[in-house]
């Protein structure tokens, strides 16, 4: 893949202080973009400077809502260089929410290439200061330009990259969670397992409803029997239950989080039982009352894990852990973020040197 790159004439100034990121607010000074057309393919390589694009009111994405996006980060080491966690589950990843929503698929090499060019052309963004990383965000829409409802045939990949604070300015604190029971997220044979952005769309009701009531997050139930747990807001959920960590089984309307995949294979690797199987809603309100139920965290790349200490179930309210952190959550966010960022040794190969 050739990529031509045209670098800014005014590049913007850095942020001059780490602790105001807060996350996707800000962006570079450059992005990648390349274009699909139906015949020839993709084409058109290119970085230009960061800014707004020019698109038809008829595009695709507006209406139909055809677009895919991936989250992934890049992260300073102690020594001055960048790497990237497991790029290629996210180049995969993508494919597969592509092939869910007849977008076309992109090489997975030249999806890490184009990552890569961008984020050392931007190198300078990443910033270095403890538990701050540079989010890097690839995306996929459809652009025909016609109120048609049809499989894309033009289609724009793009890159955008964002300075992100640390997400835990006051420590790990725990989170309050309220468990939804009206509003499902996704069904099987839905979108669920892609990353498109309908997703989030259809779950900011929820969300909001949870907020007003003094919640941060939903808790998902699954779309047809309203019983099986399937994701805490945008990430995966985990559980501690008597020793034993359970999470809910991919079923096809649960996205597979990298951070839930990585978070396994460590766990199996120190030899923990863990089991990926359904989990009632049931189950887990019995394990609350009886005091089973250990430690609860969700997981995803902006928050890598974040503990759940209370969570609300159709008006009773259950403490989890005394509302702290489990040792085991602190276990796993200290081992993920050290192979993140470089502090430790990574005997996966999961970490991308820049
Ligand atoms: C992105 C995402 C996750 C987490 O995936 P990671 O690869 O770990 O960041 C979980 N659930 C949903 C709905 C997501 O969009």
């Amino acid at each position: 893949m050739e990529i031509k790159v045209t670098r800014t004439d005014s590049p913007k100034a850095l942020p001059a202080d780490s602790s105001t990121l807060g996350f996707g607010k800000i962006f570079t000074d450059h992005m990648f973009m390349m274009d699909y057309t139906e015949g020839k393919g993709w084409h058109d390589a290119r970085i230009v400077p960061y800014g707004n694009i020019s698109v038809s009111p008829a595009s695709t994405a507006f209406h139909y809502g055809v677009e895919i996006f991936e989250g992934m980060k890049a992260y300073r080491k102690a020594d001055g260089s960048v790497q990237l966690f497991r790029p290629i589950e996210n180049a995969r990843r993508m494919n597969r929410s592509a092939d869910r929503m007849c977008l076309p698929q992109f090489p997975e090499e030249d999806f890490i290439e184009a990552v890569k060019t961008l984020v050392r052309l931007d190198e300078v963004w990443v910033p270095s200061d403890p538990d701050t990383s540079l989010y890097i965000r690839p995306f996929m829409f459809g652009n025909d330009e016609t109120l048609g409802v049809h499989a894309p045939k033009n289609v724009v990949f793009m890159i955008i990259l964002s300075p992100v604070g640390s997400y835990y300015k006051e420590g790990l604190n725990p989170v309050k969670i309220m468990i939804e029971s009206e509003d499902v997220r996704a069904v099987r044979g839905g979108t669920g397992e892609a990353k498109c952005g309908g997703n989030y769309a259809a779950s900011n009701r929820a969300g909001d409803r949870a907020e007003k009531k003094g919640y941060s997050q939903v808790l998902w139930l699954d779309g047809v029997e309203r019983k099986y747990i399937e994701e805490v807001g945008a990430m995966n959920v985990m559980f501690k239950i008597s020793g034993t960590v359970v999470t809910p089984a991919l079923s096809g309307s649960i996205l597979p989080g990298i951070t839930r995949k990585s978070i396994i294979e460590l766990l199996k690797k120190e030899g923990y039982p863990v089991e990926e199987r359904r989990i009632s809603v049931e189950e887990l309100a019995k394990a609350m009352a009886e005091g089973t139920l250990e430690e609860a965290w969700g997981c995803g790349t902006a928050a890598v894990v974040s503990p759940i200490g209370e969570l609300n179930y159709e008006d009773h309210v259950y403490v989890v852990n005394e509302g702290k952190i489990g040792t085991l959550t602190q276990h796993l966010y200290d081992t993920l973020t050290g192979i993140q960022w470089g502090k430790t040794e990574d005997p996966f190969g999961w970490t991308v040197q820049l």
